[in-house]
């Protein structure tokens, strides 16, 4: 790391040195014309976290300017080329762009199956859909719990797909992950350390949501928490951000893509429902993710949009889903990948 020094101080490096060297630092300062910096060498970066806040918090320093990153685990650096998370044979982060859709939060029987089989013809891969939903309102409704769970893991085993569904609490890991494939960690939980540190102990691939106002840092750490834990199947993804903007729900950060691609090995997922909040606008923003990069989509689609339950008007209806996928097929295609796309098929069929 390199310690800028302020000018006026003159015990500054005498005493800035002797903590490093305390911490296993070799130390080395240059006494410019105009500033004094320290370049210090050896120490433990990722176990110094807490030293290096109490070194940036002495008045004589300016700044402390790190040449690690706070994450390893995590890190492009350790991993040659790019991870590939592996959904029970349906492989995120190759070169296939894997579709996971369905609907917001599972209502019955029969709206789960209705999409599943319209959605998995159209090309998607993973069926998604949440069985304890995490509502901004407590009145709000809340999931329908393992019947939940049942209705998607049958669904999704009766049409070939996986299953992608949100897990809020530690104690019921164990009882989502019998019925899932992966594990959601929720915006609203990526802080949520224990739940991010019990997730690691899982061996259940986890799809990690950007938290509505987090940094790709934050993010990328709250990654290393889960893969610390030894789970290191981890998929990031951005689902908008909280901005002035009102006129969307979030502001979709498609450039998440390429920013998190060149920090991190773990493939990128986007999901453009929450990320605009009105149907209309999934599908342009679907094409501009795949032509970023992302390794796969998570959208919202429901049978009758308008008489969902949650989320109804950022849900795809089956019949705009179905058009989007050969668009999106031809956009990985000129970017090098390819997507899946099914024969088109409409309700009722
Ligand atoms: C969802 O996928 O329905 C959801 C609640 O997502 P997020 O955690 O991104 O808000
Ligand atoms: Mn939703």
């Amino acid at each position: 790391m390199i310690i800028v020094l302020r000018q006026g101080h003159p015990v500054a490096v005498a005493q800035v040195t002797q903590e490093l060297e305390e911490h296993g630092y070799q130390v080395l300062p240059v006494f410019g014309v105009e500033k004094t910096i320290v370049c210090a060498v050896g120490g433990d970066e990722f176990k110094n976290v807490d030293f290096l806040e109490q070194i940036k918090a002495h008045e004589f320093v300016e700044d402390v300017l790190l040449i690690t990153k706070p994450y390893k685990i995590v890190a492009k650096e350790t991993v040659a080329g790019r991870s590939v998370v592996d959904v029970g044979g349906v492989k995120v982060g190759g070169d296939e762009v894997v579709m996971m859709a369905g609907p917001c939060t599972v209502e019955s029987e029969e709206q789960v199956f209705v999409t599943a089989e319209a959605v998995s013809k159209a090309g998607a891969k993973i069926l998604r859909g949440g069985a304890y939903k995490p509502s901004t309102s407590p009145y709000s409704f809340q999931g329908m719990g393992v019947p939940g769970l049942k209705i998607l893991r049958q669904a999704a085993d009766k049409y070939g797909m996986k299953v992608v569904t949100e897990v809020m609490d530690l104690r019921k890991i164990e009882l989502v992950a019998q019925y899932a494939d992966v594990l959601q960690i929720g915006a609203r939980n990526m802080q949520n350390y224990d739940l991010l540190k019990e997730v690691g102990q899982a061996r259940t691939p986890v799809l990690l949501k950007r938290g509505m106002t987090a940094k790709y840092e934050e993010l990328l750490l709250a990654a290393e928490y889960i893969a610390t834990g030894g789970n290191q199947a981890i998929m990031l993804c951005e689902r908008g951000l909280r901005t002035f903007e009102s006129h969307t729900r979030n502001m979709l950060d498609i450039g998440a893509v390429p920013v998190l691609h060149s920090l991190s090995h773990l493939p990128v997922v986007i999901d453009p429902s929450q990320g605009t909040g009105k149907r209309d606008l999934v599908a342009s923003l679907s094409r501009a993710a795949v032509a970023a990069g992302a390794d796969a989509l998570i959208i919202e689609v429901h049978p009758n949009p308008d008489h969902a339950i949650k989320d109804g008007p950022q849900s795809m209806t089956i019949p705009q889903f179905v058009d989007m996928m050969p668009t999106l097929s031809k956009v990985a295609e000129a970017v090098g990948r390819w997507m899946a796309t099914g024969r088109a098929v409409s309700v009722g069929e």
